[in-house]
């Protein structure tokens, strides 16, 4: 007990370590409305690094207290026939009424090997015309935040609940979550991620089953099939209201302490 104990200490320890030297990595996602000088002062006095800690130390026994996954964990080359395969069976899929509409499906995009996967909750009209999710304004800004937290885009997996486009971005509804959840399903099963990262409110709700505010789910980690998951706000959300970026910014350093220390854990 006391040694595993001390394990998580040691693995906090390299944890603050290596959030002080990742965050230079990249604020300019979020300052570009503001002065920099004053945004680095910001950085400078910034104490978030101890409560990412903090946040990971509270989290990892909820999450070592989950009843082991029975994923099965596939190579890297079977994951990519498998993803290959699944994609296969939504390109043609009319399992709902969204497909009348659509212009392709967009299965999602990334890493086979990814330890997160992004999932937002739909595609919308630049998706639907290039069948990549999160392209447009609101996928650039997620790529600069990926950058912000020493991810490059094609390091992590990108997709949405729904792999067809509701007409005018409407929220999805429930008989289409029905019938396209069971293709994320496999994904997740197929990719195994370390942690799910929800983007928006409609994403982190649908997923998880609940009605809970965006403010309430971001504050810990929920379980989706035994994977940890944690929601911050839709990169869209922040183009429209950039004053939330900061605390997105706080969310994915989260995240991404989380991820390094449950990688930590594994070695
Ligand atoms: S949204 Fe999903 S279930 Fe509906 S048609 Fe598209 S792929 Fe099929």
């Amino acid at each position: 007990m006391n040694s595993d104990r001390d394990d998580r200490q040691q693995i906090l320890g390299d944890l603050l370590t290596w959030v002080r030297q990742n965050e230079s990595a990249g604020m300019e996602w979020f300052l570009d409305e503001g002065p920099a000088a004053a945004a680095r002062e910001t950085k400078a006095a910034d104490p978030f690094d101890e409560l990412c800690t903090l946040f990971v130390a509270r989290i990892l026994p909820l999450i070592e207290n989950q009843p082991a996954r029975q994923a099965q964990v596939l190579s890297a080359a079977d994951k990519v026939t498998a993803l290959a395969a699944l994609r296969e069976e939504v390109m043609p899929c009319t399992a709902c009424q969204l497909h009348q509409d659509r212009n392709t499906t967009v299965f999602g995009a990334g890493s086979p090997d990814a330890d997160v996967v992004f999932v937002g909750e739909a595609p919308g009209r630049d998706e639907d015309l290039q069948g990549e999710p999160f392209v447009g304004r609101s996928g650039q800004l997620l790529t600069k935040i990926l950058t912000a937290i020493g991810y490059d885009r094609d390091e992590v997996f990108i997709c949405n609940i729904l792999k067809c486009r509701p007409p005018n971005n409407r929220d999805p509804q429930p008989a289409e979550v029905a019938a396209c959840e069971p293709f994320l399903k496999r994904q997740l099963d197929i990719l195994n991620p370390r942690v799910i990262c929800c983007l928006g409110r409609v994403a982190a709700q649908t997923l998880l089953g609940t009605d809970a505010s965006l403010k309430r789910l971001r504050e810990t980690v929920h379980f989706y099939e035994g994977i940890p998951v944690m929601a911050t706000y839709h990169p869209a959300a922040l183009l429209r209201n950039p004053s939330w970026k900061r605390e997105t910014w706080n969310d994915v350093r989260k995240m991404r302490a989380l991820v390094e220390a449950l990688k930590q854990g594994e070695s």
